[in-house]
């Protein structure tokens, strides 16, 4: 079995029909993460944490410092795409040298894009950090936890400034980087259609889009059952951030664990999903099931998927045709 899903390495992500070709991608949190990356087919990195970098120390990280981590990045990376996702700070994540308010609900607070926003030098320095490395490799940005169209707007004028000041410097950037954001707040999936003019693409969260959908805490174990993907509700989000992209001329792509779900692989190639990003380990075992399936068998289940009314006849469903694939 190992054996085969090395085999499947260089082999592209699409349907044995070759109907549909999907970008299957790897998250990373450092540039150490780069190796099992390339090991395990990645041909991009769909999501990099960049969080670790401001993590376990005692002050922010210099452009410099920054720089040289994005760098590596692209150049270990190129010319395979790496989409860096600007700090996701707060939740349950704190920094000791930054002052952070105590909050009643902390996963509901002032983290992430909403924190950059009230701390634009911090976001401004990432950014700079950023535009230098993309002229050594294939960068995007993506920004975290967005809820509405203005922070899109508020965000990207600080990239602009950032921009300005490197040309001012003459120091080269990739001009025609693409941005993005996470999808992963219900309301923006809701409005996905209103985002989709802001932005070049969308990366669907899953990890907080089914936690805030469903109102479960990701992390708490007494709940944990209601913790459902497959959840219709979370399907039809998903659907509609797609169709929302594709409508716009714009593409979205999955970096949730959800992405890495073989019950779910079929459901989310047939909604027409264009990249999945997911811990290196499990693009293996999504490409297995992307390559068994032809696109119309995979629209086809994503119809049904979306017609059944409980997770359970869904999963039932889904798992009796990678049954039948094997
Ligand atoms: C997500 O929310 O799905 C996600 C990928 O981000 P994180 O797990 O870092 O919150
Ligand atoms: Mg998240």
């Amino acid at each position: 079995y190992r054996q085969e899903l090395k085999q499947l390495k260089d082999l592209p992500g699409e349907t044995r029909d070759r109907a549909r070709r999907v970008e299957l991608s790897a998250n990373i949190g450092t540039p150490k993460d780069v190796k099992g990356a390339l090991e395990n087919g990645a041909e991009g990195v769909g999501l990099y944490r960049t969080e670790f970098l401001y993590m376990d120390r005692e002050n922010l990280p210099s452009e410099e410092e920054q720089f040289k981590a994005y760098k590596e990045v692209a150049e270990s990376m190129a010319p395979r795409p790496i989409i860096i996702r600007t700090l996701d700070i707060g939740g349950d994540k704190k920094l000791p040298y930054l002052e952070m308010p105590d909050e009643l609900n902390p996963f509901l607070g002032w983290r992430a894009i909403r924190m950059c926003l009230d701390r634009p030098h911090i976001l401004k320095t990432q950014l700079r950090a950023i535009l230098r490395a993309s002229h050594y490799g294939n960068l995007k940005i993506m920004y975290p936890m967005v809820s509405r169209a203005e922070e899109i707007r508020k965000a990207n004028a600080i990239l602009e400034e950032a921009r300005q000041e490197l040309r001012a410097e003459g120091i080269p950037f990739d001009e025609n980087l693409e941005v993005g954001i996470m999808v992963e707040i219900p309301s923006a999936a809701v409005i996905a259609d209103i985002l989709a003019k802001e932005v070049d693409f969308f990366s669907i969260g899953t990890n907080d889009l089914i936690q805030y959908t469903l109102a479960v805490d990701r992390m708490n174990e007494h709940i944990s059952i209601l913790y459902e993907p497959l959840h219709p509700a979370v399907l039809r989000l998903i659907k509609n951030v797609i169709d929302a992209s594709h409508k716009a001329g714009k593409w979205t792509g999955m970096c949730g664990e959800m992405a890495g779900d073989v019950t779910a692989a079929p459901i989310l190639l047939g909604m027409g999903l264009d990249e999945f990003s997911m811990s290196a380990s499990s693009i293996p075992q999504v490409k297995k099931i992307i390559r068994a399936l032809s696109y119309d068998e995979a629209k086809q289940i994503a119809e049904k998927a979306l017609s059944l009314e409980r997770p359970e006849e869904i999963r039932e469903m889904v798992e009796g045709v990678i049954q039948k694939l094997k």
